[in-house]
Protein backbone atom coordinates (compact mmCIF):
# COMPACT_ATOMS: atom_id res chain seq x y z
CA UNK A 1 0.00 0.00 0.00
CA UNK A 2 1.12 3.56 -0.80
CA UNK A 3 -0.03 6.97 -0.62
CA UNK A 4 -2.35 8.39 -3.47
CA UNK A 5 0.02 11.15 -4.43
CA UNK A 6 -1.39 13.23 -7.31
CA UNK A 7 -1.15 11.30 -10.65
CA UNK A 8 -0.37 12.98 -13.25
CA UNK A 9 1.15 15.89 -11.11
CA UNK A 10 3.68 13.72 -10.23
CA UNK A 11 6.23 15.33 -12.91
CA UNK A 12 6.90 12.93 -15.64
CA UNK A 13 9.05 10.28 -13.58
CA UNK A 14 6.90 7.40 -14.35
CA UNK A 15 6.52 5.59 -18.00
CA UNK A 16 3.50 5.80 -18.87
CA UNK A 17 0.86 7.45 -21.65
CA UNK A 18 -0.29 10.81 -21.73
CA UNK A 19 -4.17 11.45 -21.55
CA UNK A 20 -5.35 11.83 -24.95
CA UNK A 21 -8.04 14.71 -23.93
CA UNK A 22 -9.53 16.04 -26.91
CA UNK A 23 -9.13 12.50 -28.84
CA UNK A 24 -11.45 11.72 -25.88
CA UNK A 25 -13.67 14.33 -26.46
CA UNK A 26 -14.17 13.87 -30.20
CA UNK A 27 -14.83 10.34 -29.82
CA UNK A 28 -17.88 11.40 -27.51
CA UNK A 29 -18.66 13.40 -29.37
CA UNK A 30 -18.79 11.16 -32.87
CA UNK A 31 -21.39 8.99 -31.01
CA UNK A 32 -23.94 11.37 -31.39
CA UNK A 33 -23.92 11.36 -35.27
CA UNK A 34 -23.33 7.80 -35.81
CA UNK A 35 -27.09 6.69 -36.43
CA UNK A 36 -26.28 5.10 -39.87
CA UNK A 37 -23.98 2.90 -37.61
CA UNK A 38 -25.24 -0.73 -36.63
CA UNK A 39 -23.70 -0.48 -33.60
CA UNK A 40 -25.86 2.92 -32.45
CA UNK A 41 -28.97 1.06 -33.21
CA UNK A 42 -27.65 -2.22 -30.76
CA UNK A 43 -27.37 -0.07 -27.83
CA UNK A 44 -30.58 1.73 -28.41
CA UNK A 45 -31.68 0.32 -24.74
CA UNK A 46 -28.86 2.28 -22.98
CA UNK A 47 -29.31 5.72 -25.09
CA UNK A 48 -30.22 7.51 -22.25
CA UNK A 49 -27.52 6.04 -20.39
CA UNK A 50 -25.11 6.93 -23.05
CA UNK A 51 -26.29 10.56 -23.06
CA UNK A 52 -25.28 10.92 -19.14
CA UNK A 53 -21.53 8.76 -19.15
CA UNK A 54 -20.57 11.04 -22.24
CA UNK A 55 -21.89 14.17 -20.46
CA UNK A 56 -20.24 13.02 -17.36
CA UNK A 57 -16.92 12.43 -19.17
CA UNK A 58 -17.22 15.76 -21.24
CA UNK A 59 -17.09 17.58 -18.25
CA UNK A 60 -14.86 15.91 -16.13
CA UNK A 61 -12.62 17.14 -19.50
CA UNK A 62 -13.24 20.28 -19.23
CA UNK A 63 -15.17 20.50 -22.36
CA UNK A 64 -18.86 20.43 -20.88
CA UNK A 65 -20.41 22.04 -23.89
CA UNK A 66 -19.20 19.92 -26.11
CA UNK A 67 -22.57 18.23 -26.94
CA UNK A 68 -25.58 20.34 -28.46
CA UNK A 69 -27.48 21.70 -24.98
CA UNK A 70 -30.73 22.11 -26.81
CA UNK A 71 -30.65 18.60 -28.82
CA UNK A 72 -29.23 17.26 -25.40
CA UNK A 73 -32.42 18.75 -23.63
CA UNK A 74 -35.13 17.80 -26.45
CA UNK A 75 -33.29 14.16 -26.37
CA UNK A 76 -34.15 13.97 -22.94
CA UNK A 77 -37.86 15.02 -22.70
CA UNK A 78 -38.41 13.09 -25.49
CA UNK A 79 -37.73 9.83 -23.57
CA UNK A 80 -40.24 10.95 -20.58
CA UNK A 81 -43.73 9.58 -20.13
CA UNK A 82 -47.22 10.49 -18.92
CA UNK A 83 -46.31 9.01 -15.42
CA UNK A 84 -43.22 10.98 -15.14
CA UNK A 85 -40.35 7.98 -15.11
CA UNK A 86 -38.09 7.52 -18.24
CA UNK A 87 -37.01 5.50 -21.17
CA UNK A 88 -33.80 4.29 -22.49
CA UNK A 89 -35.12 6.09 -25.66
CA UNK A 90 -38.27 7.36 -27.28
CA UNK A 91 -40.89 4.76 -27.19
CA UNK A 92 -39.06 2.67 -24.16
CA UNK A 93 -40.74 1.53 -21.00
CA UNK A 94 -40.32 3.83 -18.30
CA UNK A 95 -37.38 2.47 -15.79
CA UNK A 96 -35.97 3.72 -12.50
CA UNK A 97 -32.11 3.86 -14.04
CA UNK A 98 -33.26 5.98 -17.06
CA UNK A 99 -34.95 8.43 -14.99
CA UNK A 100 -32.15 8.63 -13.03
CA UNK A 101 -30.02 9.27 -16.13
CA UNK A 102 -32.09 12.09 -17.23
CA UNK A 103 -32.05 13.55 -13.94
CA UNK A 104 -28.64 13.86 -13.62
CA UNK A 105 -28.38 14.98 -17.06
CA UNK A 106 -31.07 17.48 -17.11
CA UNK A 107 -29.12 19.08 -13.48
CA UNK A 108 -25.71 18.52 -15.04
CA UNK A 109 -26.52 21.53 -17.69
CA UNK A 110 -28.73 23.55 -15.24
CA UNK A 111 -32.15 22.46 -16.92
CA UNK A 112 -34.27 20.66 -14.21
CA UNK A 113 -36.99 23.62 -15.08
CA UNK A 114 -37.49 22.40 -18.49
CA UNK A 115 -39.55 19.59 -16.54
CA UNK A 116 -41.63 22.65 -15.35
CA UNK A 117 -42.72 23.50 -18.79
CA UNK A 118 -46.20 22.48 -20.38
CA UNK A 119 -48.47 19.86 -19.09
CA UNK A 120 -44.97 17.53 -17.77
CA UNK A 121 -45.66 17.89 -14.29
CA UNK A 122 -43.07 19.20 -13.26
CA UNK A 123 -40.35 17.69 -10.57
CA UNK A 124 -42.78 16.13 -8.50
CA UNK A 125 -44.30 14.42 -11.28
CA UNK A 126 -40.75 12.78 -11.54
CA UNK A 127 -40.70 12.23 -7.90
CA UNK A 128 -43.80 10.44 -7.40
CA UNK A 129 -42.60 7.76 -10.43
CA UNK A 130 -39.45 7.23 -8.22
CA UNK A 131 -41.28 7.09 -4.93
CA UNK A 132 -43.98 5.03 -6.03
CA UNK A 133 -41.62 2.28 -6.78
CA UNK A 134 -40.21 2.15 -3.07
CA UNK A 135 -41.54 -1.30 -1.10
CA UNK A 136 -43.26 0.26 1.99
CA UNK A 137 -42.49 -2.45 4.01
CA UNK A 138 -39.06 -3.30 3.08
CA UNK A 139 -37.16 0.03 2.09
CA UNK A 140 -36.17 -1.26 -1.02
CA UNK A 141 -36.84 0.05 -4.51
CA UNK A 142 -37.76 -1.48 -7.65
CA UNK A 143 -36.21 -0.52 -11.57
CA UNK A 144 -40.04 -0.68 -12.89
CA UNK A 145 -43.64 -1.86 -12.08
CA UNK A 146 -42.59 -5.63 -12.76
CA UNK A 147 -40.84 -5.56 -9.41
CA UNK A 148 -37.29 -6.83 -9.55
CA UNK A 149 -35.52 -5.15 -6.48
CA UNK A 150 -31.62 -4.30 -6.42
CA UNK A 151 -29.88 -1.71 -4.20
CA UNK A 152 -29.02 0.01 -7.57
CA UNK A 153 -32.37 0.97 -7.78
CA UNK A 154 -31.96 2.24 -3.86
CA UNK A 155 -29.25 4.39 -4.80
CA UNK A 156 -30.73 5.57 -8.19
CA UNK A 157 -33.69 6.68 -6.34
CA UNK A 158 -32.22 8.85 -3.66
CA UNK A 159 -29.48 10.11 -5.95
CA UNK A 160 -32.37 11.40 -8.32
CA UNK A 161 -34.68 12.64 -5.54
CA UNK A 162 -31.90 14.29 -3.65
CA UNK A 163 -31.09 16.20 -7.05
CA UNK A 164 -34.42 17.39 -7.27
CA UNK A 165 -34.67 18.07 -3.54
CA UNK A 166 -38.01 16.07 -3.12
CA UNK A 167 -35.78 13.04 -0.80
CA UNK A 168 -39.13 13.62 1.79
CA UNK A 169 -41.40 12.05 -0.88
CA UNK A 170 -39.82 8.43 0.37
CA UNK A 171 -38.78 6.49 3.63
CA UNK A 172 -35.50 7.30 3.66
CA UNK A 173 -34.76 5.40 7.22
CA UNK A 174 -36.41 2.03 5.82
CA UNK A 175 -34.08 2.54 2.60
CA UNK A 176 -31.14 3.11 4.93
CA UNK A 177 -32.22 -0.53 7.15
CA UNK A 178 -32.98 -2.21 3.79
CA UNK A 179 -28.85 -1.21 2.80
CA UNK A 180 -27.92 -2.63 6.55
CA UNK A 181 -29.57 -5.81 5.46
CA UNK A 182 -27.39 -6.11 3.27
CA UNK A 183 -23.93 -5.75 4.55
CA UNK A 184 -22.13 -9.52 4.59
CA UNK A 185 -19.33 -9.95 7.12
CA UNK A 186 -16.67 -9.30 5.13
CA UNK A 187 -17.85 -5.43 5.53
CA UNK A 188 -18.94 -5.47 1.93
CA UNK A 189 -22.31 -5.23 0.50
CA UNK A 190 -24.41 -7.63 -2.17
CA UNK A 191 -27.18 -6.82 -4.54
CA UNK A 192 -29.84 -7.97 -1.87
CA UNK A 193 -29.54 -9.42 1.55
CA UNK A 194 -27.42 -12.79 1.72
CA UNK A 195 -26.13 -12.03 -1.79
CA UNK A 196 -22.15 -12.28 -2.58
CA UNK A 197 -20.14 -8.88 -1.78
CA UNK A 198 -19.65 -7.25 -5.01
CA UNK A 199 -17.65 -3.81 -5.96
CA UNK A 200 -20.58 -2.25 -8.05
CA UNK A 201 -23.05 -3.01 -5.22
CA UNK A 202 -20.41 -2.08 -2.34
CA UNK A 203 -21.02 1.58 -4.36
CA UNK A 204 -24.75 1.81 -4.59
CA UNK A 205 -24.75 0.91 -0.74
CA UNK A 206 -22.24 3.25 0.55
CA UNK A 207 -23.01 6.47 -1.96
CA UNK A 208 -26.97 5.52 -0.72
CA UNK A 209 -25.91 5.76 3.03
CA UNK A 210 -23.78 8.85 2.38
CA UNK A 211 -26.64 10.55 0.78
CA UNK A 212 -28.83 9.52 3.64
CA UNK A 213 -26.47 10.95 6.04
CA UNK A 214 -25.52 7.40 7.43
CA UNK A 215 -22.11 6.50 6.66
CA UNK A 216 -21.32 6.16 10.37
CA UNK A 217 -23.12 2.68 9.68
CA UNK A 218 -20.29 1.26 7.84
CA UNK A 219 -17.72 -0.99 8.83
CA UNK A 220 -15.16 1.05 7.68
CA UNK A 221 -11.62 -0.34 8.33
CA UNK A 222 -13.37 -3.70 7.06
CA UNK A 223 -14.65 -2.47 4.06
CA UNK A 224 -11.80 -0.40 3.39
CA UNK A 225 -9.76 -4.05 3.82
CA UNK A 226 -11.74 -5.64 1.36
CA UNK A 227 -11.90 -2.61 -1.20
CA UNK A 228 -8.21 -2.22 -1.28
CA UNK A 229 -8.04 -6.06 -1.76
CA UNK A 230 -9.40 -5.76 -5.13
CA UNK A 231 -6.41 -4.16 -6.66
CA UNK A 232 -3.93 -6.54 -9.13
CA UNK A 233 -0.56 -6.69 -9.61
CA UNK A 234 -1.30 -4.30 -13.24
CA UNK A 235 -2.46 -1.44 -10.87
CA UNK A 236 -6.14 -2.23 -11.79
CA UNK A 237 -9.05 -3.28 -10.05
CA UNK A 238 -11.62 -5.75 -9.86
CA UNK A 239 -15.13 -6.80 -8.85
CA UNK A 240 -14.80 -9.31 -6.38
CA UNK A 241 -12.28 -12.11 -5.85
CA UNK A 242 -10.75 -14.28 -8.55
CA UNK A 243 -11.82 -11.72 -10.84
CA UNK A 244 -9.70 -9.99 -14.00
CA UNK A 245 -9.05 -6.34 -13.33
CA UNK A 246 -11.69 -3.85 -15.32
CA UNK A 247 -11.10 0.03 -15.76
CA UNK A 248 -14.56 1.00 -14.68
CA UNK A 249 -13.75 -1.00 -11.41
CA UNK A 250 -11.93 1.99 -10.62
CA UNK A 251 -14.77 4.28 -10.70
CA UNK A 252 -16.98 1.91 -8.45
CA UNK A 253 -14.00 0.50 -5.57
CA UNK A 254 -12.41 4.23 -5.82
CA UNK A 255 -15.51 6.42 -4.89
CA UNK A 256 -16.27 3.66 -2.68
CA UNK A 257 -12.81 3.97 -0.60
CA UNK A 258 -12.60 7.47 -1.07
CA UNK A 259 -16.35 7.71 0.50
CA UNK A 260 -15.02 5.82 3.55
CA UNK A 261 -11.32 8.34 3.68
CA UNK A 262 -9.70 5.05 2.42
CA UNK A 263 -8.09 6.05 -1.28
CA UNK A 264 -5.25 6.25 0.28
CA UNK A 265 -5.37 2.73 1.17
CA UNK A 266 -4.30 1.78 -2.44
CA UNK A 267 -1.33 2.40 -5.18
CA UNK A 268 -2.95 5.26 -7.11
CA UNK A 269 -0.22 5.73 -9.50
CA UNK A 270 0.06 2.24 -10.09
CA UNK A 271 -3.95 2.34 -10.85
CA UNK A 272 -3.76 5.95 -13.52
CA UNK A 273 -0.90 4.29 -15.15
CA UNK A 274 -3.65 1.06 -15.84
CA UNK A 275 -6.63 3.13 -16.43
CA UNK A 276 -3.94 5.22 -19.11
CA UNK A 277 -3.23 2.32 -20.49
CA UNK A 278 -6.99 1.19 -21.54
CA UNK A 279 -7.30 4.28 -23.62
CA UNK A 280 -7.39 4.44 -27.55
CA UNK A 281 -4.85 6.94 -28.57
CA UNK A 282 -5.66 7.35 -32.09
CA UNK A 283 -9.75 7.22 -32.21
CA UNK A 284 -10.30 8.17 -28.31
CA UNK A 285 -12.25 6.15 -25.77
CA UNK A 286 -10.91 3.70 -23.11
CA UNK A 287 -11.61 -0.16 -22.89
CA UNK A 288 -12.25 -2.48 -19.71
CA UNK A 289 -8.46 -3.67 -20.43
CA UNK A 290 -5.42 -2.74 -22.58
CA UNK A 291 -6.20 -3.43 -26.55
CA UNK A 292 -9.77 -3.73 -25.76
CA UNK A 293 -12.68 -2.25 -27.82
CA UNK A 294 -13.51 1.13 -26.61
CA UNK A 295 -17.00 1.99 -25.22
CA UNK A 296 -18.48 4.77 -23.91
CA UNK A 297 -19.24 3.58 -21.10
CA UNK A 298 -15.77 1.96 -19.82
CA UNK A 299 -14.25 5.96 -20.91
CA UNK A 300 -17.23 7.41 -18.60
CA UNK A 301 -15.83 5.15 -15.66
CA UNK A 302 -12.23 5.50 -16.48
CA UNK A 303 -12.31 9.47 -16.73
CA UNK A 304 -13.78 9.75 -13.59
CA UNK A 305 -11.55 7.00 -11.82
CA UNK A 306 -8.65 9.27 -12.50
CA UNK A 307 -10.57 12.18 -11.32
CA UNK A 308 -10.94 10.45 -8.35
CA UNK A 309 -7.44 10.12 -8.11
CA UNK A 310 -7.01 13.82 -8.47
CA UNK A 311 -5.49 13.60 -12.15
CA UNK A 312 -3.86 16.90 -13.54
CA UNK A 313 -6.04 18.50 -15.83
CA UNK A 314 -9.32 16.74 -14.98
CA UNK A 315 -11.98 18.35 -12.92
CA UNK A 316 -12.60 16.81 -9.53
CA UNK A 317 -15.44 14.53 -9.35
CA UNK A 318 -17.55 14.62 -5.98
CA UNK A 319 -17.72 10.68 -5.32
CA UNK A 320 -21.31 10.67 -4.56
ZN1 LIG B 1 -16.24 -2.86 -16.90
Amino acid sequence: MSLVSGPGRAGGSLSRPDLCTLKHVAYIQKLDTRKDELEYWLTEHLRLNGVYWGLTALHLLGHPDALPRQETIDFVLSCQHDNGGFGAAPGHDPHMLYTVSAVQVLVMIDAAHELEKGSRGGKEKVGSFIANLQDRETGAFMGDEWGETDTRFLYGALNALSLLGLLDLVDVPKAVAYVQSCENLDGAYGVRPGAESHSGQVFTCVAALAIAGRLDLVNKDRLGAWLCERQVDQGGLNGRPEKVEDACYSWWVGSSLAMIDRLHWIDGNKLAAFILKCQDPEAGGFADRPGNMVDVYHTHFAIAGLSLLKYAGLQEVDPI
